[in-house]
């Protein structure tokens, strides 16, 4: 198994790709740190993973507190007994246009998205390096981490940041065995986007700016995930994996 006796931390670990990626790592034989803002689903997670076998352990963290944080990376090392693998998942996003964007909700979705990204890949970091082990980080950029669509603007700003900071932390930390890579996923169908879908005419714009007609199920993108953080893709860093059905590649005529 790929991630045997691996210690792997999940943010935003209750819900969506978070709780796929805790899944499908505790299936590759990972024992696994859920962290979320909803304890009550972190633990859901964790239960589903201990009952079939797994190891996993749940957590309250939010990721826009350097407490909660530090907190979160070290009781991850207490009851894991190593660190591994951090997952950054935790993610929220506005629709709104850009002219009645207010202060407080461009605050609040960089303080999660991009903030929430820097603050737990130092912490880990950190320990990483205060313990001299290797370890990888993968981060959730977007789509929108490379070009942009409308009402999105603290989002597409957030995501275009976590691009910056996964590129900066794996030019800093690759030569301490350290690799920072990040994906960037399409439309998923989770509970952030599940509004979409019960609207057809929405439903079919989403398909048709895929190139290969659909939407992404949450288990390809942890798929995706799981891809980069695995020990055998040792030269793989800074690297920015388009999850997206072709939708960057271009429009179609
Ligand atoms: P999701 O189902 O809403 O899961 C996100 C999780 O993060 C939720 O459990 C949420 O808890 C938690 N969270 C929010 N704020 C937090 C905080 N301050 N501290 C800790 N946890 C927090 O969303 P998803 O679709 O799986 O998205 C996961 C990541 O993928 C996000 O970064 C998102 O931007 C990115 N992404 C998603 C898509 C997509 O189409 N779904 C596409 C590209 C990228 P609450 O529900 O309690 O807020």
């Amino acid at each position: 198994m790929r991630f045997q006796d691996q210690a792997v931390l999940v943010t935003g670990g209750g819900s969506g790709i978070g709780q796929q990626v805790c899944f499908a790592a505790a299936r590759e034989g990972a024992r696994v740190a859920v962290g979320d803002l909803d304890l009550e689903r972190a633990e859901a997670t964790a239960a589903t993973i201990r009952g079939t076998g797994g190891e996993a352990h749940a957590f309250r963290l939010d990721v826009t507190d350097p407490a909660s944080v530090t907190a979160f990376v070290a009781a991850a090392e207490t009851t894991l007994g190593r660190l591994d693998v951090l997952v950054n998942s935790a993610g929220i996003r506005e629709i709104v246009s850009v002219l009645d964007l207010s202060l407080e909700e461009w605050q609040r979705v960089i303080g999660v998205n991009l903030t929430g990204t820097f603050l737990p890949s130092q912490a880990f970091a950190r320990r990483l390096v205060a313990l001299d082990r290797p370890g990888r980080i993968v981060n959730l950029a977007s789509t929108l981490g490379i070009s942009a669509a409308p009402n999105r603007a603290a989002y597409t700003a957030s995501k275009h940041g976590v691009v910056g900071i996964t590129k900066e932390m794996a030019l800093e930390l690759g030569d301490r065995g350290i690799r920072v890579n990040a994906v960037a996923p399409g439309v998923v169908r989770t509970p952030m986007t599940e509004r979409y879908f019960q609207d057809p005419v929405q439903a079919q714009v989403i398909r048709d700016i895929h190139a290969v007609g659909r939407w992404a199920e949450p288990a390809e993108v942890a798929h995706a995930i799981l891809f980069l953080a695995e020990e055998a893709n040792g030269f793989v860093t800074g690297a920015i994996l388009t999850v997206d059905g072709g939708w960057t590649i271009g429009k179609k005529m």
